[in-house]
């Protein structure tokens, strides 16, 4: 069994930016040269999360309304009251997204739905250069 880790970065906008990251994951997995086994795609950060999406305009959208209506960033939070960094809502919405995604690897590829890309979700309150650890185990 093969174990093998990555990074790479990216530039963000910040506030629920969502940037598609299937390519950075499947080339991770072709340079690791592991056949068959899983890849876990991971953020280090308590204001960013990793998911699953149709990448395209409409639904990218719908995601950072739905994020928007059900944790909105004009409500009182302990967080901001307690470090003034103003981004209560960004570690929130984090949390319920999750840190991280995985996806079975099979003959060398990802096995991800035709219209399913691996995105990442920036949602802290400003731009953000970030660092996505992707872990590849398998043979
Ligand atoms: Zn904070």
């Amino acid at each position: 069994m093969h174990v093998v880790t990555e990074s790479f970065e990216l530039q963000t906008q910040g506030n629920t930016d969502i940037i598609d990251i299937t390519d950075n994951v499947a080339r991770a997995v072709q340079r690791s040269g592991v056949r068959n086994g899983l890849v876990c795609v991971f953020s280090p950060s308590s204001t960013s999360g990793i998911t699953t999406l149709e990448y395209e305009s409409g639904a990218i959208a719908d995601l950072q309304r739905t994020f928007e209506e059900l944790v909105p960033r004009d409500r009182e939070y302990k967080h901001n009251l307690r470090w003034g960094d103003g981004n209560g809502h960004s570690h929130v919405r984090a949390a319920l997204l999750g840190a991280s995604f995985t996806v079975p690897v099979v003959d060398g590829r990802l096995t991800l739905g035709t219209w399913q890309q691996i995105i990442f979700v920036d949602f802290d309150v400003r731009p953000r250069r970030r660092r996505v650890v992707v872990q590849i185990v398998g043979e």
